[in-house]
């Protein structure tokens, strides 16, 4: 008997639903889950074949044990593979303590898994020594959020690409790394011809081939850009003076920094004409609603969270945040990355955004 079982596409952040045909313990098939928000039955090439990947012949079936570093695996059973890894952990955490050990888990996790790693490591074992793909794509993005907005917690959805009225895609190639997403920007333009779309990348990537405006800066010129167009807002008067004064502090010191950020100088610094940086600016500050999506071009960089809170002052200084269709839209590397993170997901975190840093946070998860 055919019967299908709901599961996620896990090769990108977007995190597309699908659907997995079986058969007598057989996958025979496999489609888009029409009722899963992140993609309504919609999937790539890359998800579209996922049900190829359960050839035996690229995966592992049963537990295997190598005996010698680079010697073949031996298969063993599931109690015994068990087994063997707990008495293991249990004697190197004997011998040389708690944190000796270590666990690098995936956003591919479910939340509840990520959970139960977690309470293991920091609650049972007593190491701290948890990591994940959030350490190694997400942490610019993370710091970022909590520097400006307080809380590492992406302020939009999908839902917002189709409300946007601006969409700024920097440090991403969405057509290629978030396919499905992309599919949510020609939708939107596909409804609403007076859409703009900028794409700041030093490459005209496939996502800039539908831009209104490609800015092609110089890599490593982000902070510059986002600062000049900063300058412009506040120049033009396109600055929400009653968002910022009910919402932000710290404006006049960041609007003292920008000063030098003259549309001359950032041109000069980004590689790219005056107008169109004053084009950005003001498409940006004038919409009803602004949207940016951005990933590792961001967050991969040795000041990959200067380059988010750059990002992130220009929402806060328009107002083009908690509305629909505006806001800072972190793109992610793999799909569950803020679910891990929502439960301590990080070396640095506990459990609901508590921090492993604050002495009353730590105080209420061990009494838990
Ligand atoms: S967009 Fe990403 S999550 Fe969706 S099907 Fe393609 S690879 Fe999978």
């Amino acid at each position: 008997m055919r019967t299908e079982v709901k599961s996620t596409c896990c090769y990108c952040g977007v995190g597309c639903g699908v659907l997995i045909e079986t058969e007598a313990g057989n996958i025979t098939g496999l489609r888009g889950d029409p009722d899963h928000p992140a993609n309504r039955g919609r999937l790539c090439t890359k998800g579209a074949t996922l049900n190829q990947t359960v050839n035996p012949a690229y995966r592992l079936q049963f537990p295997e044990k190598r005996v010698s570093r680079g010697g073949a695996g031996q298969r063993l059973g599931w109690d015994q593979a068990l087994d063997e890894a707990a008495e293991r952990f249990a004697a190197t955490i004997k011998q040389h303590g708690p944190d000796s050990v270590a666990f690098y888990i995936s956003g591919q996790l479910m939340t509840e898994d990520y959970y139960v790693f977690n309470k293991l490591a920091k609650g049972l074992i007593g190491t701290n020594n948890v990591d994940t793909n959030s350490r190694l794509c997400m942490s610019s993005a993370v710091a970022g959020y909590k520097q400006t907005l307080g809380a590492d917690a992406p302020p939009c959805s999908y839902a917002d690409i189709l409300q946007a009225k601006v969409i700024f895609i920097t440090g991403a190639n969405p057509a290629i790394a978030h396919p499905i997403v992309f599919r949510y920007i020609e939708d939107a333009r596909a409804a609403n011809p007076d859409l703009k779309i900028i794409v700041a990348d030093p490459r005209r990537t496939e996502s800039a081939e539908i831009a209104d405006l490609h800015l092609p800066i110089k890599p490593g010129s982000d902070i510059a850009l986002f600062n000049g167009m900063l300058h412009v807002l506040i120049a033009e008067g396109l600055v929400d003076q009653a968002y910022v004064e009910a919402h932000t502090s710290g404006f006049e010191a960041l609007a003292d920094i920008v000063k030098k950020y003259t549309p001359d100088q950032v041109a000069a610094a980004c590689g790219v004409p005056v107008e169109s940086i004053v084009q950005a600016a003001r498409w940006f500050g004038r919409s009803d609603a602004s949207l940016s999506l951005y990933c590792q071009g961001l967050n991969q960089s040795a000041h990959g969270t200067h380059n988010n809170a750059g990002i992130i002052h220009l929402h806060l200084a328009t107002g083009q945040i908690g509305k629909p269709g505006a806001g800072p839209f972190s793109l992610t590397g793999q799909p569950n990355a803020m679910g891990g993170r929502e439960v301590g997901g990080l070396a640095n975190l506990l459990s609901a955004h508590r921090d492993m840093a604050n002495p009353e946070h730590r105080a209420e998860v061990a009494r838990l």
